[in-house]
């Protein structure tokens, strides 16, 4: 197996090969990098973008960046385009985890190696690697701190309602089940209630991760279930639906000090200043600074005809093929954290975020 592995990358470098790549230089003669990214209205996958344009174009490469604004469509014809103009290696973001299968496979049969970026390419065997964060793990310390904000402000049982992502998101049922893990024995113990009963994935689930679509739901939940109870606490998946979902509560007449323990991920900048206020209560931070380093490791070893650093080969299972994965360690943020964590690593300086 290790040898069949070793014959793929350098099957997968030949693409690489004919444009110079491998002598590590800053030439500006590696070849090209289409990466494919979802939408620009979240600010993690512009910081996404802009990071890995600027680490490979540090390294000579050049890179062909586009975004999708969350149209299917668009990906894929942006895709196409991509494996038209010959890019040398891909890196996808995918809006909809199933739907680019075709247009891989082209690139495959054309040599371009496929990287799945954060979130995982399904149903198809053109996927070479995959780099992103332990998924299942950011779910677990979303409930995990909502469990920790919930027992600051006193005793149980604790009203609590459950939003997931979006269902095409390989990603979403990850960060539910790992959230589950954690919630599920309190909720089956009553220490956690949820009174709108709506306790299923795909009751919970913001299809394409709208915070508007987040902001209704919850104002419905409100409407048909809290007119004499009031909510403790929320696991929210994502920063933008948190922020959607502490609309509905303040529209409702929730105020600063009585705001529930909500949750959120990727330490954005008006969630950032949000947890600063007291608002919301959590976030996970996932330095995207990161997730660019290793995925240009794996395209620079691609290119070398080498095998990319992995350090998960089981987990993530695409439906065709385990694509090799190599996993970051996500880190949760509460008020407490936010210097020591987002400030202290420059990830954003202390004015952005006041
Ligand atoms: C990403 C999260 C992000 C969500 C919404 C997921 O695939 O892993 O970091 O919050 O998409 O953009």
């Amino acid at each position: 197996r290790k040898v069949l592995t070793t014959i793929t990358a350098a099957a997968l470098a030949l693409g690489l090969a004919a444009c110079g790549g491998g002598d590590g230089g800053s030439d500006g003669d590696k070849g090209t990098v289409g990466v494919a990214m979802p939408t620009k209205s979240s600010e993690r996958w512009i910081a996404d973008g802009n990071n890995i344009k600027k680490q490979l174009e540090a390294k000579g490469y050049k890179v062909d960046l586009q975004y999708a604004e969350d149209d299917i469509p668009t990906q894929v014809s942006q895709v196409e385009n991509m494996v038209t103009k010959g890019v040398d290696v891909l890196v996808v973001a995918a809006i909809d985890g199933t739907a680019l299968g075709d247009v891989l496979e082209t690139a495959e049969s054309q040599d371009i190696p496929v990287i799945s970026y954060d979130r995982l390419i399904r149903d198809t065997k053109a996927v070479d690697y995959y780099s992103t964060f332990d998924n299942f793990q950011v779910g677990v310390q979303q409930a995990t701190s909502l469990v920790e904000g919930l027992k600051a402000k006193g005793k149980g049982p604790y009203n609590v309602e459950l939003f997931g992502g979006s269902p095409d998101d390989n990603n979403a049922t990850f960060f539910w089940d790992g959230a589950m893990s954690v919630l599920d024995p309190l909720m089956k113990s009553g220490e956690i209630v949820i009174p709108s009963g709506q306790t299923d994935f795909d009751q919970a689930a913001i299809l394409r991760w709208d915070p508007a679509t987040a902001q209704k739901r919850m104002e419905d939940i409100l409407t048909k279930t809290y007119a004499s109870k009031k909510v403790q606490g929320v696991l929210s998946p994502y920063d933008g639906l948190s922020l959607g979902i502490i609309a509905a509560l303040k529209g409702n007449g929730y105020t600063t000090a009585d705001l529930p323990v909500v949750t959120g991920q990727d330490a954005e900048v008006q969630s950032v200043k949000s947890i600063n206020a007291g608002e919301q209560y959590s976030t996970i931070f996932k330095d995207t600074r990161e997730l660019a380093k290793v995925t240009v490791d794996m395209i620079v070893a691609v290119g070398e005809g080498k095998e990319p650093e992995v350090n998960d080969t089981e987990t993530y299972d695409n439906g065709e093929k385990v694509v090799p994965s190599y996993l970051l360690d996500p880190v949760v943020v509460t008020k407490d954290d936010v210097t020591k964590v987002l400030v202290d690593s420059d990830y954003y300086t202390a004015d952005e975020i006041k």
